[in-house]
């Protein structure tokens, strides 16, 4: 399995920041690890081109369902594909509160994504009242179903467990939560995609930086990160690149 530690730059980055992007081509993952970052679409070709031959990859936050066409605003996942990208994240909860992406819209990007030939990551979690209410499997349970597309196998599929009440809160589920929720991710992907999906990976995401890195990564059906404010600055990131 080859684990990764994934940076999610979200609306943050200029030209300036490609420096973090150098800086982090010094940092080396573990044999068989992976480092990742997604920054906005604007740094994507500049970054790839400073990543190039190193061990960082670069993937984009976001792509269209359709190929190329009278879209104005929107970025296909070919054209991610030409910038350098290898990776795309998609239906992170910031993109279906803000912009209403449905479960069937994200499993439409991400079949358009593999053939695009890059590797989708998507998201799903629970907000904290579904928590309270004792929904949080349910609701993993559905999401799971409606964003991964048939076919969906560990090459071209990544799934990121990113609690929305998690995310830049500095609040962590229990270890015990975490694992809770990420076996039961594998299990339902066994069912569905057959025991292909045991080299799927899973990644947790929500406030996870370099002092709590190291604990998450050693849960059982963990295979990773996605990180977002920890990943803006090449010195955090390195750390948590180094945890895996
Ligand atoms: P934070 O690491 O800033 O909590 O963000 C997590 C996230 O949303 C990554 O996609």
């Amino acid at each position: 399995m080859r684990k990764i530690a994934a940076g999610n730059w979200k609306m943050n980055g200029t030209k300036a920041s490609l420096e973090e992007i150098r800086a982090l081509i010094g940092a080396h993952p573990a044999p068989g690890c992976e480092m990742l970052i997604c920054p906005p679409a604007t740094l994507i070709a500049a970054a790839a081109e400073a990543a190039n031959g190193s061990a960082l990859t670069i993937g984009g936050q976001d792509c269209h369902a359709a190929a190329s066409g009278a879209h104005t605003g929107d970025i296909s996942a070919a054209m991610l594909a030409d910038a350098g990208a290898s990776y795309v994240i998609l239906g992170h909860s910031e993109r279906r509160a803000d912009h209403g992406e449905t479960d069937a819209q994200i499993a439409a990007r991400a079949l358009a994504a593999r053939a695009a030939g890059l590797t989708a990551v998507i998201c799903l979690g629970e907000t904290e009242a579904e928590r309270d209410a004792g929904r949080t499997l349910d609701v993993i349970g559905a999401q799971l179903a409606g964003s991964l597309p048939e076919g969906a196998d560990a090459a071209n599929t990544v799934v990121a467990y990113e609690p929305v009440w998690a995310i830049g809160t500095g609040r962590t589920p229990g270890l015990e939560q975490i694992a809770e929720v990420h076996d039961f991710l594998r299990a339902r992907l066994i069912e569905r995609f057959g025991a292909g999906a045991r080299e799927m990976r899973l990644l947790y995401g929500g406030s996870v930086k370099a002092s709590n890195a190291g604990e998450i990564f050693a849960v059982a059906n963990v295979d990773g990160a996605l990180v977002g404010g920890a990943s803006l600055k090449a010195a955090d990131f390195g750390a948590i690149v180094a945890a895996l």
